[in-house]
């Protein structure tokens, strides 16, 4: 059974029935951002957890020195009834392939993102139950808000359900991390794949990086100096994120001046015009239709020559050089000299 519904319905820990997890061992494969994270919080909520690290791993004496259990992937996938398939994305097909055989009847393979699922870059076998448990944040925090009871907010989907648990499993794990705690969204694998790609090319991580960039290098050729130009288009976009996360853009336009609200309002849709609208469009059909897919395996197949050359054109921008020395400056400021600390504000 595919799951194509979507629906917005929040879980927290009284929806959560733990019985699901609490007799089942887990294998945590990879010990990286999630990996760790994932292992260290179920082990700490009683969950039987095995780390899954190749022998030649680096990551296995810091397994072992959080007093975790480590095996090699296929030893692990073998003791386990749910595999949690932590390596990085572009791994996961071949690790995948090692340990398909060790998957039994009725196990649980598990992902913390859908790409590979969804595209079709790993096809499980049919007798296993296909989950996702996607903290919506990076690791380390996912480890932190479970020490400090927090939670981490995240997402569950279920993609094949062959046992009739998969759902309750999935929730149950996402208990054992710490994520009903915070909220935890049912969502698809397509639903989840597809957002989350285009978010981070056209909005997060490109989309930003982009604007930055532009805003610095017109600053700077129209002879403006550098460090300015970097404070207004790169410094302070921190302090305007901080507001719209705490209380969204309103927070933001409340909190910044009239002046600065009313020429926001009136020049932002100038930037990001109805051209970036239709650009972010046809990003968005490259991720629907599979061409952002296929590009991005084809380059990993080719030992990521675009990538490679994309990632040093970036590390050598003008404002790489430019943000180093200033950043020293505010670590100055972190170390308590408040002076510093006002100086380029
Ligand atoms: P990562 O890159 O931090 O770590 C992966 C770990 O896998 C490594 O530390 C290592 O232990 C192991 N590994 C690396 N190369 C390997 C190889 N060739 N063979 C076997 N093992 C290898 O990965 P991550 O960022 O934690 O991502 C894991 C999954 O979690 C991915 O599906 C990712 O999309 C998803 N995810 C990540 C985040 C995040 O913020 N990092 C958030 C949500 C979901
Ligand atoms: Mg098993
Ligand atoms: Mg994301
Ligand atoms: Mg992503
Ligand atoms: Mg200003």
């Amino acid at each position: 059974m595919t799951d194509d519904e979507l629906t917005t319905t929040v879980y927290y820990d009284e929806d959560a029935d733990r019985t699901h997890i609490d007799d089942k061992t887990v294998a945590v494969l990879g010990y990286g951002s999630q990996g760790h994270a994932h292992a260290q919080n179920l082990a700490d909520s009683g969950v039987d957890v095995v780390v899954g690290l190749r022998e030649s791993s680096s990551s296995r004496a810091a397994a072992k020195d959080d007093g975790l259990r480590v095996a090699t992937p296929v030893e692990a996938a073998a003791e386990a009834d749910i595999v949690s398939v932590l390596v990085p994305d572009t791994v996961q097909p071949a690790v995948f392939e090692e340990i398909r055989d060790e998957l039994d009847a009725g196990d649980t393979l598990q992902f913390a993102h859908g790409f590979n699922i969804h595209y079709n870059q790993i096809r499980p076998p049919e007798d296993v139950d296909v989950t996702m448990v996607a903290p919506k944040s990076p690791g380390h925090l996912v480890r932190r808000n479970y020490q400090s009871d927090e939670g981490t907010p995240g997402l569950i989907a279920v993609y094949q359900d062959e046992t009739g648990d998969a759902r309750d499993e999935a929730l149950a794990y996402a208990h054992a991390i710490g994520c009903t705690r915070a909220g935890v969204i049912q969502t698809s694998f397509q639903e989840e794949t597809e957002t989350d790609l285009f978010g981070e090319q056209a909005v997060l991580c490109g989309g930003v990086t982009s604007l930055v960039k532009q805003g610095y290098e017109t600053l700077v050729d129209a002879g403006y100096s550098p460090e300015m130009a970097y404070f207004e288009c790169l410094n302070e976009l921190k302090l305007i994120v901080d507001l719209m996360y705490e209380g969204g853009l309103g927070e933001m336009w409340h909190s910044v001046s009239d002046t600065a609200e009313y020429g926001g309002l009136t020049r932002g849709d100038r930037v990001v015009d109805e051209h970036a609208r239709e650009n972010m469009e046809e990003i968005l059909e490259e991720v629907q239709n599979g061409t952002f897919a296929r590009e991005w395996i084809a380059e990993n197949q080719a030992g990521r020559p675009s990538y490679t050359q994309l990632k040093d054109r970036e590390e050598n921008h003008h404002i790489e050089q430019v943000g180093e020395p200033l950043r020293d400056l505010f670590a100055w400021a972190d170390e308590g000299d408040a002076e510093k600390a006002e100086a380029p504000a």
